[in-house]
């Protein structure tokens, strides 16, 4: 292994984070110091409106370890920690949020569980106590869904920040598939994970670029990506339907039989049509969000356009060379 390979990659995604910044930068520093282990900071500018990149460059030009991959637009975190990490040398590889919700003081704590031979060490917050009780119940909700449906267990209230050993990253590299729910991933390739716990802290500066539709789209991405339940279990509430329409028929028929025809029954029909509808166009949007995805998997675009990068060796980012 050449001497300029770092032991930690730090993959920091950067969206409008302008104001966080210099204070990451210190705190980086200043806890990693002490560990005397060289490292990289691995920054993706992903398609900032604010000063980030020209912050970011500033801070390469003091810092030669902080290197930057600066995005042709925003193409959201997942993707923005997939180049990160596709990009980092480290022999772990540690994804970090740059709004210091991922407090680095937890990094040497990380690398010392990593050193005992754990591939994975992920950190679980505590409490949820700084967030507002509709977040507290949406998240808590994901949480039960996602590990009532999906084969993988997801461990809940953990993010992304967490230690990942070269042999973790080497596999994730291999993933080819562009609906990147990174946690899911995490936890889907195995190897020896252990979890360390923390209070996560609130937003140092500006604003969580996540409202509850983008919460939404990622909770999806997430169940479909990690499930196929919603597609199977249409199967039986059609058979339970198929079964109590048949009841219903024989009733229907026989009651005809004894007592005659009788006309009304507007309300049953109304109830059963609207029923029916509604269960099909369920069962079709479901179809869809599988297929969309299916779609985007077959179309075979790169997962993200880098328009330049600074502080990696020469071609080593030329993705369209
Ligand atoms: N982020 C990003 N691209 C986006 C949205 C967010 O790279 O489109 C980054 C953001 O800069 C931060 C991290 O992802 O480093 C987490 O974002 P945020 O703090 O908004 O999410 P939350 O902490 O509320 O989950
Ligand atoms: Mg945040």
């Amino acid at each position: 292994m050449p001497d300029n390979t770092p032991v930690l990659s730090l993959v920091v995604p950067c969206y409008n984070e302008a104001a966080n910044l210099a204070q990451l930068f210190t705190r980086i520093a200043a806890t990693l110091a002490p560990l005397g282990l060289d490292y990289e900071v691995i920054c993706v500018n992903d398609g900032s409106r604010d000063h980030t990149l020209a912050q970011l460059i500033e801070q390469h030009q003091q810092d030669p370890r902080i290197k930057v991959i600066n995005f042709s637009r925003n193409f959201g975190k997942e993707i923005a920690l997939t180049a990160g990490i596709d990009h980092s040398q480290g022999r772990a590889v540690i994804p970090l949020d740059a709004d210091l919700q991922d407090p680095p003081e937890l990094i040497p704590e990380m690398v010392s569980r990593w050193q005992e031979g754990f591939d994975v060490v992920y950190a679980t917050r505590r409490t949820r106590t700084q967030e507002t009780w509709i977040k507290r119940i949406t998240a808590q909700g994901f949480y039960r869904v996602m590990a009532w449906l999906s084969d993988t267990p997801i461990p809940a209230n953990t993010g992304d920040f967490r230690l990942l050993d070269r042999a973790v990253v080497n596999v994730l590299k291999q993933l080819p598939e562009r609906n990147r729910f990174m946690k899911g991933l995490f936890s889907w390739v195995g190897f020896r994970q252990t979890v360390i716990h923390y209070d996560r802290p609130g937003r140092l500066q500006g604003e969580s670029s996540w409202n509850y539709w983008r919460l939404w789209n990622f909770a999806l991405d997430g169940i479909v990506g990690f499930s196929v339940k919603p597609l199977k279990i249409w199967l039986y509430v059609g058979l339970l339907i198929s079964l109590l329409a048949l009841i219903y028929a024989g009733a229907l028929v026989f009651r005809t039989l004894i007592y005659g025809r009788d006309i009304p029954g507007y309300a049953s029909l109304m109830v059963a049509i609207l029923f029916l509808g509604g269960i099909q166009l369920l069962t079709l949007g479901i179809m869809g969000e599988y297929l969309g995805r299916i779609y985007a998997e077959v179309k075979g675009r790169p997962l993200y356009i880098i328009r330049d990068a600074y502080g990696f060796a020469p071609h080593s980012i030329n993705q369209f060379d």
